[in-house]
């Protein structure tokens, strides 16, 4: 028994009371929208939660997990690694550096946050090595973070920028262009924000039709989010309870 797997009882309880509660918020907010359940996909985010509570999530039935810390997505992916969790896929979701770039490119099924033509040329060097190593099987799926409010705290590519670099994703042999990430800002300018994303996606996927999802709507603004066409929501607090540093 590897104490580090294991969660505890009260615990996976716990995550599991949330997730019932979590996948009914969603449900509902597509009900309302008028879209359907199958639609928009659930991604929890375990970052700074241990790989026991990853296991939890995976005997509770859920197979893809979103990490926003190279390293420490890395540990979790070694400490669960695929031989004993089939069909486990990891997500990059924060902010990554490009010199991080070559490892993020041995474990993540998906990179939510590529925003530069230097970092595209540094996953793409990355999953070809990986993909030639036969550390990976299929090229990284690739969103690209859009900037829908300018502020560049939270990363993004300026939407007049997004053009260039999707052509040069679309490009990369180890990439796959597979649509969209956002954070948009919190409360009263969220509606707004999301509807740019909305016609932004709109506007990309008809160019690659391919690009068709749009990541975006977290713990405090999902219903907003798949209102306006999400089709994957990442969601920590609502799943996992607060997080014991708020930094990110
Ligand atoms: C932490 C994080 C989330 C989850 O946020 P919650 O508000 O806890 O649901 C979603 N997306 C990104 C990029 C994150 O870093």
């Amino acid at each position: 028994m590897n104490e580090q797997r294991e969660s505890a009882p009260a615990r996976t309880a716990e995550l599991s009371g949330n997730l019932a509660s979590l996948l009914a918020r969603i449900d509902a907010a597509c009900r309302v929208a008028g879209r359907a359940p199958e639609s928009v996909r659930l991604l929890p985010v375990t970052k700074f939660f241990p790989a026991s509570d990853v296991a939890a999530l995976y005997r509770l039935g859920r197979r893809q997990f979103g990490e926003s810390r190279a390293q420490e997505a890395a540990d979790k992916v070694a400490t669960l690694h695929a031989a004993a969790y089939p069909g486990i896929g990891w997500h990059m979701i924060g902010r990554l550096q490009r010199n991080k770039a070559r490892s993020v490119a041995r474990w993540a099924h998906a990179v939510h946050s590529v925003d530069s033509e230097r970092l595209v040329a540094a996953l793409d060097t990355g999953a070809r090595a990986a993909l030639d190593a036969g550390e990976r099987t299929e090229p990284i799926r690739v969103l690209l973070q859009v900037s829908v409010d300018g502020d560049p705290a939270r990363g993004g590519v300026a939407a007049d920028d997004l053009a260039v670099l999707a052509d040069r994703t679309a490009r990369a042999p180890g990439l796959r262009l597979s649509g969209l990430m956002a954070i948009p800002p919190l409360q009263s300018h969220a509606e707004a924000a999301f509807a740019r994303l909305a016609a932004i996606h709109t506007r990309l996927r008809a160019e690659y039709p391919g690009a068709a999802e749009l990541s975006t709507g977290m713990s405090a603004d999902l219903e907003a989010a798949i209102t306006h066409g999400s089709t994957l929501v990442r969601v920590g607090t609502a799943l996992m309870g607060a997080r014991p540093i708020t930094s990110e």
